[in-house]
Order: C-alpha cells, then sequence, then structure tokens
C-alpha cells in the first residue's frame, strides 16, 4: 500500500536551475494530472495532434506573445535539447561556411557557446570581461564592443547565471542580427523583443520545467538560415510547423502554460520587474550594509536582479551558511561548483518575503559569525 506523507510545508527555493516553480502552477498540475479536462487521461497520455494538447499549446503561444508584445515580425518557438544544444543550433544555422558571427564572451556559458561555434566555423570574439584568475564580474560597456560590420549576427547572454552578472541595458548590434541566450532571465521585466534576431531560454530557470526551450524569433532572419543541413536542426521546420513537426515535451508546454498563467494574473511583466527590483534592492542592500563580513564580488552596475552572488569570509563558512540555511528550510544556495560561494537565485517565483526571510538569516548569521 502506498502512503502518501503530506509535508507541512514546501521549502524556499533559491535554486538556480532546474529553479522553483511557482505554487499555483504546480496545484493546477495536480489537479489537472489524472484526468485532463474531463478526457480521462493526462495531458503527457494523449496525442500531441489532438484537440486537448493543441489547446494547451495554442494557449502558451498566445499567452507569452501578449505578455512580451511579440510581433508578427516574430514568432514564437517551442523546443527542445536545452540551452546548450542551441549553442550548436545557432551557428549551424546562421554561420555558414566562410561567415563569422561576433560572441560576447560573460561569462562560463558565452564559453560553451563559443566552443560549439568554433567548431562550425570562425567565430570572433567582439569582447570579453574575463579577467587573469578566469573570472567574469562585469559585463562590457557598449564601447567595449568591437563589432564586425560583416558578422551575420552577434551572440550575447542576458544574465550570467553562474558568476551574477547581467546586462541592464543590452547592447547595440546595429545593423547585424542579435542572438541572446536569455535563459536565466527571460521574463523577468518587459522586453521588446523585435529588437532580436533571436532570442532563446532554457524554461527551467524562470518559465517552467527542463526539458523545453522557448526561442522568440524573427522570421526574416529564420528564412536565411541554411538549408543544407538536417531538416529536424533547422529552425524554419519548427517554424513552419508551429512547433509541432515532432512530438514536441508536451508536458513541459503544459507546465509553462501554468506558469504564465501565473505571471499574467500576478499582473503580468511590469509586476515582475517590480517585485525582482524590489527583491534585489532588499539582497543587495544587505550585503552593502554588511560589507565588513560578506564580499560581493560584481560590479555594482553589472550585478544581476536574478543570481545574487557573494562569500563569507571563509569557505568553511560557505558550507556552514549553506548548511545552516538549510535547516531554516531554505534550499539551493551553494554557489556553482566552478566558483564556490554563496549563490541565491531570485527568480520570479522567489517572493519578496523569501528573500526578507533570507535576508534576516543573513544578517543574525554575520552577527554570529563576524
Ligand atoms: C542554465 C543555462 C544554460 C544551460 O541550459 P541547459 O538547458 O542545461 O542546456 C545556458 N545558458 C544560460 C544562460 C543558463 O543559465
Amino acid at each position: 500500500m502506498h502512503r502518501y506523507i503530506l509535508r507541512p510545508m514546501r521549502v524556499i527555493n533559491f535554486s538556480a536551475g532546474p529553479a522553483g516553480l511557482p505554487l499555483p502552477a504546480l496545484e493546477l498540475a495536480r489537479e489537472e494530472l489524472l484526468d485532463f479536462g474531463g478526457t480521462g487521461a493526462s495531458i503527457m497520455e494523449q496525442s500531441h495532434r489532438d484537440k486537448a494538447y493543441e489547446a494547451v499549446h495554442a494557449e502558451a503561444t498566445e499567452r507569452l506573445t501578449r505578455l512580451l508584445g511579440v510581433p508578427d515580425s516574430h514568432v514564437v518557438l517551442w523546443l527542445t535539447g536545452g540551452a546548450s544544444t542551441h549553442f550548436a543550433l545557432v551557428p549551424m544555422n546562421f554561420m555558414p561556411p566562410g561567415a563569422s558571427a561576433d560572441y560576447v564572451m560573460t561569462g562560463a556559458w558565452s564559453e560553451k557557446q563559443l566552443d560549439e561555434a568554433k567548431l562550425l566555423g570562425t567565430p570572433r570574439v567582439a569582447a570579453s570581461t574575463r579577467d587573469a584568475q578566469g573570472r567574469y564580474t562585469r559585463v562590457p560597456t557598449q564601447a567595449e564592443l568591437q563589432l564586425d560590420p560583416r558578422a551575420r549576427y552577434v551572440h550575447t547572454t542576458s544574465n550570467n547565471t553562474i558568476f551574477g552578472t547581467q546586462f541592464h541595458t543590452l547592447p547595440d548590434t546595429g545593423a547585424v542580427p542579435h542572438v541572446c541566450d536569455m535563459s536565466s532571465d527571460f521574463l523577468w521585466r518587459p522586453t521588446d523583443v523585435s529588437r532580436f534576431a533571436f532570442i532563446y531560454a532554457g524554461a527551467q530557470k524562470n518559465l517552467g520545467p527542463s526539458g523545453v526551450v522557448v526561442a522568440v524569433a524573427d522570421k526574416a532572419f529564420l528564412a536565411q538560415g541554411r538549408k543544407d543541413i538536417p531538416k529536424i536542426f533547422r529552425y524554419q521546420t519548427h517554424a513552419e510547423n508551429g512547433s509541432l513537426y515532432n512530438t514536441p515535451p508536451t508536458f513541459a508546454i503544459y507546465l509553462a502554460r501554468n506558469v504564465l498563467r501565473w505571471v499574467e494574473g500576478e499582473g503580468g511583466l511590469p509586476a515582475m520587474e517590480r517585485r525582482n527590483l524590489q527583491k534585489a534592492q532588499a539582497l543587495y542592500g544587505a550585503l552593502d550594509a554588511l560589507s565588513g563580513f560578506y564580499a560581493a564580488p560584481v560590479e555594482k552596475d553589472s550585478r544581476s536582479v536574478m543570481n545574487i552572488v557573494f562569500r563569507t569570509p571563509s569557505e568553511a563558512l560557505d558550507a556552514q551558511f549553506v548548511a545552516d540555511a538549510k535547516k531554516e528550510n531554505m534550499l539551493g544556495l551553494k554557489g556553482h561548483r566552478s566558483t564556490g560561494g554563496v549563490r541565491v537565485s531570485a527568480y520570479n517565483a522567489v517572493s519578496l518575503h523569501d528573500i526578507e526571510t533570507l535576508v534576516s538569516f543573513m544578517k543574525h548569521f554575520a552577527q554570529s559569525h563576524g
């Protein structure tokens, strides 16, 4: 016999990704899990060509289109493979042999993007803020970019999940198409998507569970993509088929739909932005006030609103911070394995109250160990 153990409460989840999801999105999934809309089956047990799933797919696309104000010139795509697959597919589609593309290097993900592009052709580095220790503690200014007008695209990463930096204004790429990995700050605030040729984001940071990647693409840019690569790898194939060329990750898209309903219900992207700025202000405010104990390595103008990184006076105390926070029901605070320290991921599903709880813990921890 199965026994269902109801936990009295969920943890406060500061995971970098897969990240915590808004509770109403999960509760709706629980409610609809066994019998979706009177169909007698879960949404994940039905054909992606049947009405029930088609409606979910359309609703997710419509909500995202409305939230971001996606213009007719652009199309929303639901893709797979994680953001990392698109590190390879972007140059495969848009950097044909003999052509080049510009990469703006702002962290570990940029390095992976560039490595994949190098296997396919000759990308250029347009700027890099890597320091002598291999860290990236800021993003470049517009003046630091050395853009090649002949590049097929300029690739940027809007938020650097590992190093905790973020572009508050993304570079102006002029006439060159702008491709952006927005995995870790997609939907954090209103964004003028018409400025971009191709935006992509793994869902598991700010949109849904892992397994689905969303893209917002300029149709004219997609039409310029290579035709001499396998059909399944061409973005144009997915655009022409409404992201139903083959079986999409139906359950992940369904959950993204639930998250998008929640975002709209909370007041949309202006509300997300207001809340995210309040959260970041509370956290960075505490770090600055306690700067004798906590060290925040990122330069102020480049501080990420989504991933806040810092250190205590020692590695042992970093570990104790994470362990003590866990005892207080706060999870996911360990810094990335490559950087160490502490990382707070404060995506849309994290509330101001969650952050305030953490801030009082931080004050207490600094007092007892300072
Ligand atoms: C998490 C992350 C990725 C990697 O995503 P996968 O889905 O694991 O491939 C890529 N880029 C950024 C900015 C990320 O935060």
